[in-house]
């Protein structure tokens, strides 16, 4: 279900540049994540969202932006795409990503965005003129190098090909373009011909640099959905993340 709502705030700000991704501020737009993968984070309890299955749209977003941007002091990296895809398929309808990055623009502020959609290619011309300016970094997110499995782990994503091909095309149009090899799914995705797959197709595809986490995550409420998932999609694989991880935060995949 899709719903709009009016959020209070839209930029939270972290004294430290995050470690990963070199953020500073972070950004929402939406709640809830149409690419449903099944590994997602942001199941997890303690972010309190209702039902991931929605996406709440914050449609009053933009006018919080435009009154919170020229009020900061420090133009550091806003970041986008850690508790949702800025470029869910419900972007393409309400661009409020594509009007976020008119406002970065205007007032001088980097972008990191972190994605797994193709829609990305339609900001083109935002991020290659925030680049020009200050910077722009477009992140994709790829786990496997296999389009089948991709399906499987993250459903409503765009398809690893079609990401490639996506993140080729900002490359070539002067957009700072890079990995996030991240999670590596124990027992699913931790074996070398994988991670030498995704590296050599980062590289053919324009990829600068590959942020990579040999593992996952889990906590309560992604949990549990992550293991009922690989009951229905993997027989057995179930049984053996248990075995190694139980209920660890931390599942790293030269453990499995
Ligand atoms: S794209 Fe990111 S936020 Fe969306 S479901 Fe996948 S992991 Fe979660």
């Amino acid at each position: 279900m899709i719903k709009e709502i009016q959020a209070k705030t839209i930029l939270s700000h972290s004294k430290h540049p995050d470690p990963w991704f070199g953020i500073q501020y972070t950004m929402n737009l939406y709640r809830g994540c149409q690419h449903q993968c099944i590994y997602c984070d942001s199941r997890s309890d303690c972010y309190q969202i209702e039902n991931f299955n929605d996406t709440l749209i914050k449609v009053n977003a933009l006018e919080l932006l435009a009154k919170e941007l020229p009020s900061k002091r420090m133009k550091g990296t806003i970041g986008t795409g850690s508790m949702n895809d800025p470029y869910a398929p419900v972007e393409k309808q309400y661009q409020l990503t594509r009007g976020a990055l008119k406002l970065f623009l205007l007032y001088g502020f980097p972008v990191h965005v972190l994605t797994k959609s193709k829609l990305v290619m339609r900001d083109v011309d935002l991020l290659s003129e925030i680049e020009r300016s200050t910077q722009a970094l477009v992140s994709f997110t790829i786990t496997t190098c296999d389009d089948d499995l991709g399906k499987k782990l993250e459903p409503g994503a765009a398809l690893v090909s079609e990401r490639l091909t996506a993140m080729k095309y900002l490359a070539e149009r002067g957009v700072k373009v890079g990995v996030l090899l991240m999670p590596v799914l124990p027992f699913i995705e931790d074996n070398w011909e994988n991670i030498r797959g995704i590296v050599e197709l980062a590289h053919a595809h324009g990829a600068g640099y590959i942020l990579a986490a040999f593992g996952m995550t889990q906590r309560k409420g992604s949990q549990e959905y992550y293991l009922r998932q690989l009951e229905r999609l993997f027989p057995g694989i179930k049984e053996k993340h248990l075995r190694a991880f139980g209920n660890r935060y931390e599942c790293t995949a030269n453990e499995a």
